[in-house]
């Protein structure tokens, strides 16, 4: 029987966490969580130049977000350079890599020639064979594979199927810099090796570094990962992804776009992977049929029309008490205050009308901006037309009935048609400049709906204030 499958996902701290960065991680989740495997994590903050703090806590944070738990600590590449350095020292005992003395303009003099020659540009191997006792004393140097030269290398990749590629197209790459630390191609196979991960899941933009990786394993006698090269994301227009597509960072669709978690991970998992014609794939559903062999091999398009439909969805079953807590901060930028309790209290009740026309939390909470907004109402200009003409007697006779009934549905809604059915008019005729004095807008949920949650003071206050208005 097959040991236990172990993924890991392996950022570099240089930014945001990025969409396509956290559909690779959600495939590895997926693949951990669905064969009772691990999902380990692994920040690459080797660069030390542009690794930063808070891209590592962005990473961290829109990881947890997405609900993408990792099995045990995060792992830091960085400290373990000491054990990266102890490998390349292990194969120049070998004999799998030497020291090559070359000086920075030497290698620049070998690649003017090569370009001049019109030759591909690669190391050439000049110490390779070479007695490093010729190297003047205390020379620095930097530790290479001594790469096989001869034959093909193939991968039978998950996604991209077999790929091969001549050995002699792969010269001797730096394992260990002349200042001892090591280099991400190095670092990266030791991390997976020492983690015990069992497949390598990631972008295919790595699927050329995966050949250089694979001479070090052979050299050190490990077990080759399984690899899976994912295309990257492309925008609607087939482009690779970039800003002019839109947000690429995912506390973008979180705080500036109001996607829901659950709404992403389930839109990231439909770009590029399928199930039949299932759209709606919550988290449970996912981890029970995902499969790594239906990554398609073209790359999947951003779609924004799909994404608000998932996040509608979602926004739908969505616990009233959640939306509350995360549509308030929305609300709260709108109307340029925090929410009190009592606010967030009626936010709550809401939320059952609220809800269903929403695509995201911003217009959940731009639905819901009318419960707060102080007295006399600001106006859009054409809600303010509803309120000329016959509008305007409507409304005062409306007014006028509303403010001698109890204040229930029915005693509203019957109110409101003998109203309609006195002036000869339709229902929606009286609702129209209702709405627009309740709301200062031509658009909000069912009239009624609107009455009831803003109470009868409240209510009445706001209709009054047209009436004077208009006087
Ligand atoms: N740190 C690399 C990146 O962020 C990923 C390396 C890997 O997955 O092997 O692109």
């Amino acid at each position: 029987m097959p040991g236990q499958i172990v993924t890991r996902f392996a950022p570099s701290p240089t930014g945001f966490l990025h969409i396509g960065g956290a559909r690779t991680a959600l495939f590895n989740w997926l693949w951990a969580r669905h064969t009772g495997g691990k999902f380990l994590l692994r920040i690459e903050d080797t660069d030390r130049a542009r690794s930063t703090q808070p891209a590592i806590e962005a990473i961290l944070d829109g990881m947890k977000w997405l609900g993408l738990d990792w099995d045990g600590d995060e792992v830091y590449q960085f400290a373990r350079a000491s054990r990266h350095a102890e490998v390349a020292f292990q194969l120049l005992e070998q004999g799998d890599a030497y020291k090559c003395f070359a000086t920075a303009e030497e290698l620049d003099e070998m690649r003017a020639q090569q370009r001049a020659n019109k030759l591909p540009m690669r190391y050439d191997g000049r110490w390779r064979n070479r007695d490093p006792q010729e190297a003047p004393e205390g020379a620095p140097f930097v530790v290479r594979l001594k790469a096989e030269t001869e034959g093909e290398t193939t991968i039978h990749d998950l996604v991209q199927g077999a790929v091969t590629v001549r050995n002699a197209e792969l010269d001797d790459m730096v394992l260990l810099r002349s200042d001892g630390t090591p280099t991400y191609m190095l670092a990266v196979v030791v991390d997976d090796h020492d983690m015990g991960v069992t497949h390598v899941i990631r972008g295919d933009d790595h699927l050329n570094n995966a050949f250089r990786q694979l001479g070090i394993i052979r050299a050190m006698g490990w077990q080759q990962p399984i690899y899976g090269h994912v295309p990257l994301i492309h925008g609607p227009d087939g482009a690779k992804l970039s800003k002019r597509h839109g947000a690429l960072g995912v506390e973008a669709y979180r705080d500036e776009m109001g996607i829901l978690p659950e709404a992403l991970m389930n839109y990231l998992l439909r770009i590029g992977w399928g199930h039949g014609d299932e759209e709606m794939i919550d988290r449970a559903r996912a981890i029970e049929i995902f499969d790594v062999s239906g990554i398609g091999r073209s790359p999947g398009r951003t779609d924004q029309k799909k994404l608000e439909n998932i996040n509608g969805h979602y926004i739908r079953g969505a616990d009233d008490a959640r939306l509350t807590e995360l549509t308030a901060p929305f609300v709260a930028k709108k109307i340029g205050r925090e929410l009190t309790a009592e606010d967030r209290d009626l936010l709550h009740r809401s939320m059952a009308v609220l809800k269903p026309r929403a695509k995201d939390l911003l217009e959940l909470a731009e639905g819901a901006t009318f419960l707060f907004r102080t007295r006399p109402l600001d106006m859009e200009d054409r809600a303010l037309a509803l309120l000329e003409g016959q509008g305007a007697e409507l409304l005062a006779a409306a007014t006028q009935a509303l403010s001698s009934v109890e204040w229930t549905s029915e005693a509203l809604d019957a109110a409101v048609r003998d109203v309609a059915e006195a002036a000869g008019v339709g229902l929606g005729k009286v609702a129209q400049p209702l709405r627009a004095a309740l709301t200062g807008r031509t658009t909000s949920p069912g009239i009624f709906d609107v009455l009831l949650l803003l109470g009868r003071d409240e209510s009445l206050a706001r209709l009054t204030d047209h009436k004077a208005a208009a006087n």
